[in-house]
């Protein structure tokens, strides 16, 4: 029986399920040479590529609307005999049938890249039927979302971003990652959708599939083959936290009355439906990204203003904190020279694109556009820029915006120098909003991206809450607003923690809503001070973690 065992518990909640890992990519095996048969292991290959068409026509039915149209097309691939006249060129040219096929994909890859914008895009669909096509000619399992015909754990060393968009909730009760960070993709999507998730757990490596588990999200911990009453007891435990979050409602306040408001991030136009529907008192973050990211070209104002007001009428008589564009790192665009930056997360990324000429009139359109927008609607909008370094930054930034007739404008804190002089930054704008990601990935030197360092980047760094109690504290000092926009925001017990540092307002993923209204509503304001001063004398995230848990 295999022990249990603890990652970093990113998204709440509990699930009990069967075990399903996400077949990892096949490794080709060394290339033998000249294929005896070149015929046979032709016939071989198209078999292989018959069975990957079939697969992805009968993902297709399963499926709709745009997921079953991508699908139907990618199938076609497969089939194109063309691809099949490549690998039986690269059979007659010597190469063993593996890496006749990779050949072949190759040769179609490079045409795509070579033609540039949408098709260029979809070269990276080639790779994933290449390493299908390997799988079945090396007769391993197809990689990608397994599919086992019943609800289950999935379990992977880490999940891309095309893998966890393509998660269905009602098969997935629960995610658990080997590596990945509480910043990672995979804490993100999971927290959108409510599912529970683990991450940063190696020795997950040893579960197989069809291992029965019990995984616990708030706490990190994964149970394999747990005994029945314990099962019975999480699970009951897990119905009573549903109930109790389908009860909570309204504004959120601590057990003793004090107000906290409670927003949600958004971050694209096809979440905005589901945003607006929960119960929220509006959006603390809407990063602007989507609209300017995937483009060759700057959006115009006119559509901006088309894309904000869509934004401000769905939260209509709600606030509404626009995030002006965070370009840069890993976030480039397509239509600005970002130039040749060594280290771009250090490089000009955020409001420091404003320093050049392109950036400074990127920044004046949207501020343009938003201004444009808000007239037209009743959400109370609020605007604010990223990557905010000095108080000259702020205040520059804050005069930009009430030039164009936007009245509140404010500050991230994200970068370290920000929260140090966060009294000085307050002096020039109006309200500051802390993000805990890239907080953390600076003061603790550990790139956001970077797995392996996850526990570093995890939100209950002690450090990285010295430095919100000090922003927090400047906010009370000045009478401003200080809020957290970060993941940290969306984990129920931490959350209590940054009000009991002095945030005024916590936004986070949409699904996490529910869950931090409830937590708080059971804790007075005093006990959140309490459970700040206990993790703020840890040495570690582990240990706050455990002291704030066992409060
Ligand atoms: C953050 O850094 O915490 C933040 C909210 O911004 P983003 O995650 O978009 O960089
Ligand atoms: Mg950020």
């Amino acid at each position: 029986m295999t022990a249990e065992m603890t990652g970093i518990g990113v998204s709440p909640g509990a699930a009990y399920a069967p075990v399903a890992r996400l077949a990892p990519v096949p490794a080709p095996p060394a290339d033998t040479g000249p294929e005896p048969d070149p015929a046979a292991a032709l016939a071989r290959a198209k078999t292989a590529l018959e069975a990957v068409a079939a697969d992805l026509d009968d993902r297709a039915e399963a499926a709709s609307g745009t997921t079953a149209d991508i699908l139907d097309a990618q199938s076609m691939m497969p089939r194109d005999p063309a691809l099949a006249d490549q690998i039986e060129k690269a059979l007659a040219g010597g190469r063993s049938t593996p890496h006749a096929v990779i050949e072949a994909y190759g040769f179609f890859r490079s045409a795509l890249e070579a033609a540039g914008g949408y098709l260029a895009e979809r070269a990276a669909d080639l790779d994933d039927l290449r390493d299908r096509t390997i799988a079945v000619l090396l007769g391993r399992p197809m990689p990608g979302l397994p599919d086992p015909g019943h609800p289950f754990v999935l379990v992977a060393k880490d999940l891309a971003p095309a893998d966890t968009a393509a998660l269905d909730p009602a098969k997935v009760v629960a995610i658990v990652t080997e590596q990945g960070g509480p910043t990672s993709h995979t804490a993100i999507l999971a927290k959108s959708m409510g599912l529970p998730a683990v991450v940063a757990c190696p020795a997950a490596a040893a579960l197989a599939d069809g291992t029965e588990v019990l995984v616990d999200g708030g706490t990190g911990l994964i149970v394999p083959d747990p005994e029945p009453g314990r099962v019975r007891r999480v699970l009951d435990a897990e119905a009573r936290r549903n109930a109790a979050l389908e009860a909570s409602r309204g504004p959120g306040r601590t057990a003793d009355g004090y107000a906290v408001q409670l927003l949600v991030n958004l971050g694209s136009q096809a979440d905005l439906a589901a945003a607006a529907a929960v119960d929220s008192e509006g959006v603390g973050l809407f990063r602007t990204e989507f609209l300017f990211l995937d483009r060759e070209t700057a959006p115009t104002v006119d559509e901006q203003v088309e894309a904000y007001g869509q934004v401000f009428a769905a939260f209509s008589g709600r606030k509404v904190v626009v995030r002006t564009l965070d370009a840069g790192a890993d976030k480039p665009l397509a239509f600005v020279d970002h130039g040749d930056e060594p280290n771009p997360a250090l490089g000009v990324r955020g409001i420091r694109l404003a320093r050049t000429d392109a950036g400074s009139s990127l920044l004046d359109d949207q501020l343009t556009a938003i201004a444009a927008a808000a007239a037209k609607h009743s959400a109370e909008v609020w605007v604010m820029a990223p990557m905010v370094a000095t108080p000259g930054e702020a205040a520059a930034f804050a005069d930009r915006c009430r030039a164009r007739g936007l009245p509140t404008a404010g500050t991230m804190i994200e970068v370290p120098a920000a929260a140090l002089r966060a009294s000085r930054v307050l002096d020039g704008c109006d309200f500051a909003s802390l993000g805990t990601n890239d907080l953390g990935q600076y003061t603790l030197a550990a790139d956001r991206m970077n797995g392996a360092l996850a526990e570093l980047l995890d939100p209950w760094q002690p450090a990285l809450l010295d430095l919100v109690s000090l922003a927090a504290e400047a906010g009370r000092e000045a009478e401003k607003p200080v809020g957290v926009c970060g993941e940290a925001a969306s984990d129920p017990l931490l959350a209590c923690v940054l009000v009991g540092l002095g945030v005024t307002s916590l936004s986070m993923a949409p699904g996490a809503v529910a869950a931090v209204r409830a937590e708080l509503s059971t804790r007075t304001l005093a006990d959140c001070a309490g459970m700040a001063a206990r993790a703020l004398h840890s040495d570690d995230a582990a240990e706050a973690r455990r002291a704030v848990a066992a409060y």
